[in-house]
This record gives structure tokens, sequence and C-alpha cells, in this order.
């Protein structure tokens, strides 16, 4: 196993002892956003610990959007590419931090060259990305996470023939065992900086579930500089997951951790409908604090106890908790606001 080297993306060094970066990729077409919205977004995933966000550079449409988004310096911005390098040169001259390209799809090879030299001349990374559904032709029969690992080393080679090393690699595949084994490979024998993912994961819980199987089995061998963890649902929730898992391995420290009760026939507060409204909010607080959230006055106040901050109620009241001790009951229709009121008192 090789020590990884660094890439720099924007603000962000990625590799080497540095820690694992939590990125999403935005989900809808730049072009038709718009971008006070996407960059008020933007902001949240930030504070909800998202350290780079990835757009689809689809077409020159997109232009004039993702060069406001690069602009605005929320976090590093990464253009992804499918076919047309000339996109990647736009995405590049608008402002990128980084594009994802796969030199398979891109076509002649002059083209990937084009790309290497522009994002060298303007000193920002490029991924190379690929995925076990668009492998190149030629290797019938053989295993999918060598022909993904030969091809890397392939364009890995080729980038440095062009004098370029600011690379991050991803070998993706919606088969757990063929990601966890091809990055495995590559880890043996190279020392690019990887980033991890397990495409078309399905939803939040089988998604979740998929990607901190593979990605704990790799975090343990050291294996994996920058992690997305792809969901069927919303950005917030893969930046959140990808936290989690983090901090779950001990790997990331901070932040507000949330003890919400699974409910039983004994609720008397709708825990989950109010943990839903307000979880992205808290998730964004940048406080290192226990939160509870419990659905009756059966356990609720035990804990409340080890909490902070805590939340329980009966009827249209809720009770407020602060380091442990019982503080006021208010109306429900006030509970977001006043909970948010006492972690600011924190
Ligand atoms: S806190 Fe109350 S509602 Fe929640 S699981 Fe425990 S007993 Fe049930």
């Amino acid at each position: 196993m090789f020590s990884r080297r660094t890439a720099r993306i924007g603000g962000l060094v990625i590799g080497g002892d540095n820690p694992v970066a939590v990125q999403t990729m935005y989900d809808s077409q730049i072009a038709d956003c718009d971008v006070e919205q996407v960059l008020h977004r933007m902001r949240l995933l930030k504070a909800m610990g998202c350290d780079l966000i990835r757009f689809s550079y689809v077409s020159s449409r997109d232009r004039d959007s993702f060069e406001r988004i690069c602009r605005a310096r929320i976090m590093p911005v990464v253009a992804d590419i499918h076919f047309d390098h000339r996109m990647a040169l736009e995405a590049i001259e608008a402002g990128a931090d980084k594009v994802r390209i796969n030199p398979g799809n891109i076509g002649a090879r002059w083209k990937t060259e084009e790309v290497v030299r522009c994002a060298s001349d303007h000193g920002i990374a490029i991924r190379i990305g690929l995925n076990s559904g668009s492998l190149p032709r030629g290797y019938e029969g053989e295993r999918k996470e060598d022909i993904m690992v030969s091809s890397a080393l392939e364009y890995l080679s080729w980038f440095e023939g062009w004098g370029f090393d600011n690379t991050v690699v991803s070998l993706k595949s919606s088969d757990i065992e063929t990601t966890i084994l091809a990055n495995e490979k590559l880890a043996s024998q190279c020392d690019v900086p990887i980033h991890l993912g397990v495409t078309e994961a399905g939803g939040v819980v089988s998604s979740s579930i998929r990607s901190t199987y593979a990605f704990s089995r790799l975090f343990d061998r050291h294996i994996g500089d920058t992690m997305r963890v792809s969901i069927t649902g919303s950005i917030e929730d893969e930046v959140h997951a990808g936290v989690e898992i983090l901090r779950a391995m001990g790997m990331r420290k901070g932040g507000v951790r949330i003890v919400s009760c699974p409910r039983c026939g004994r609720h008397s507060f709708d825990s989950q409908g109010f943990l839903s409204r307000v979880e992205n909010r808290l998730l964004a607080v940048d406080k290192d604090i226990t939160v509870a959230i419990m659905g009756c006055q059966v356990n609720g106040p035990g804990e409340a106890k080890n909490a902070d901050v805590a939340i329980t109620g009966i009827g249209n009241k809720v009770f407020l908790y602060y380091q442990g001790e019982l503080y006021k009951d208010v109306d429900e229709a006030d509970g977001e606001e006043e909970l948010f009121a006492l972690i600011d008192r924190l």
C-alpha cells in the first residue's frame, strides 16, 4: 500500500494525512436554477459538513450560472463532464476547481490532453472517474474491477506523461464487492488520492448501509480521501450520511449529536415530524453538543438529563430541558424556535 500523495482542489487539500472530505452532487441542471437559491443551499450544505460539490456541466447554457457559483467561493466546485471535452475547457475557464472526466467517454486522446493542459494552466485538479457501467470495449471476459484499475492506470500514465499530477481517481460500481476490490487494487498499485462512492445505491436506508459497509472496509485500510454517499433522495441527506459515517468511525469530530427516540405506543409528541422539520438546521449548528428529541414523558426526561438541550411533549405543550434540567414548557408551535434559542445560549 502506498501512502497517498495529495491533490489540491481550490482551498481544499486531500490525500496524504488530510481528513476525508465529504462531497455531494447538485440535483438540478444549473442553467435552469435560481443561482441565489443554489448558493443558499450550498451555504447550508457547507454548514452541515460538505467539503466540495459537483455540478453537471452539460452545455454552454450552464456557463453563466456556473461562473457565478464558482465566484461565490462557498466551497470548491467540481464540473462533471461526460462526452464533450469542450465543456471541460469551458468549465475550467469559468472557474471550476476540479473537473471530473472519463477519458474513455471523451473520445480521441488529444481531447483529454487539451483538458489536462488547460487544467494545468489554471492550477486545478482533475478526477478520472470510471464507473463499472461504462467500461471501455475490448476487455470482454475480464473482471470489472480489473478493467477499471487497468484503465485508470493507463489514463494516469497519460496524465503523468503530460506533466500533470493534481489528479484524483474514482472507481465506482453499484456492486459493493466490485467497488471494494477495485479500490483496493488501485491503492496497491499507485499513490493517487481516491474518491469513494457506491453508485446507484438506492434510497436513504439502502444507500447509507451499502456505502457504510464499503467505505468502512476501505477506510480500515486507509483507502479513500473523498467520498460521496449517492442517495436517490436529497443532497442534504447525502451530506448528512457522509458526515455521520465519518463521525461514527471517529474520523470527524464535533457537530450536533442527535438523540431521538424511535417512538412507541406511548408517544404523545410527534418526535418524528419534529425531527424531520429541524434536522438539517440542527446539523448546520457549529457546536459540539447533544440534542435529544423524545416522544413522551416516560423516557424523555431521562434522555434529557444526558443532553445539552432536549425537547419532549404532551398534547399541545412541549417541554424544553437545558443542561439536564426542565427549563420551561411552551406551545408546540413555538417549540422549534425555543429549541434553537436554547442552543444559541449554549
Ligand atoms: S421516549 Fe417515550 S415514545 Fe419514545 S420510545 Fe421511549 S417510551 Fe416510547
